[in-house]
């Protein structure tokens, strides 16, 4: 985004889908991590290696939460000293905060989740908002940080009927799309249950209640964003 590539939760074989993109890590200028759950950070040591061509060149920003960095309580920390010193810049991602990365602002939202210092991601670009909302379940004080968002991504890892403590079903998602208008909701992090469920349902759904544009996310879709929000699946 705005010329910037940077890579969001590198969870599971983030690194084997850049591979698959014909994606270079060593082109990644900034790593985020928005809390400390494995499918949001296994693959962060990696990207870091990636990032600075193999510990060669201290190269990179990684902006991350307090769990990430430090630990808190039960979590982390999931990045090494040693990776840590391979970094340019390291920024605690803390709600109420917020960094400029080149020209855009990136601000950090709250979450309702079981890491207690996990974030959400606002980032304005030259093009308007794109909100990565981030692990959360349904939350007055989540929802009114994403205002304004053109793109709002949301994980859904329940379908609907289905919710359970920490995260998004569909009726939340729904609720989301319905009080923010974006004019796209991205929806990703899918559970089992989702997978059987379909999340091109959950979608539909949405998109059928709330008249916004929604997609499930794919493995290798990009999405472009610019006057108009063109989608490319592969
Ligand atoms: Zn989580
Ligand atoms: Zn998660």
């Amino acid at each position: 985004m705005d010329d910037l590539n940077m890579h969001i939760d590198p969870g599971p074989s983030a690194a084997h889908q850049m591979h698959r993109m014909k994606l270079d890590p060593a082109r990644t200028e900034a790593v985020l991590i928005s809390h400390c759950h494995p499918d949001h950070y296994t693959d962060a040591e990696v990207m870091i290696e990636g990032m600075s061509r193999g510990g060669l060149k201290k190269r990179g920003t990684l902006l991350a939460s307090r769990s990430v960095l430090e630990g808190h309580q039960l979590h982390g920390p999931a990045v090494s000293k040693y990776h840590r010193s391979l970094l340019n810049r390291i920024e605690m991602a803390e709600v109420g905060g917020e960094v400029k990365l080149n020209d855009m602002r990136i601000r950090f939202t709250p979450t309702k989740h079981s890491d207690p210092t996990g974030v959400g991601f606002a980032m304005e670009t030259r093009e308007g908002l794109v909100s990565y909302v981030s692990d959360t379940e349904l939350d007055h004080q989540v929802l009114k940080h994403q205002e304004g968002s053109r793109i709002l991504i949301l994980p859904l890892t329940r379908p609907w009927g289905a919710r359970i403590p920490n995260h998004l079903c569909t009726e939340d998602a729904l609720e989301m799309v319905k009080e923010i208008r974006p004019e796209m909701a991205i929806l990703n992090h899918f559970g089992a249950k989702i997978i059987h469920a379909g999340a091109e349902k959950q979608a539909a759904i949405i998109e059928k209640e709330t008249g916004v544009r929604t997609l499930a996310a794919e493995d290798l879709m990009t999405v472009q964003l610019g006057k108009i929000i063109r989608v490319r699946r592969n």
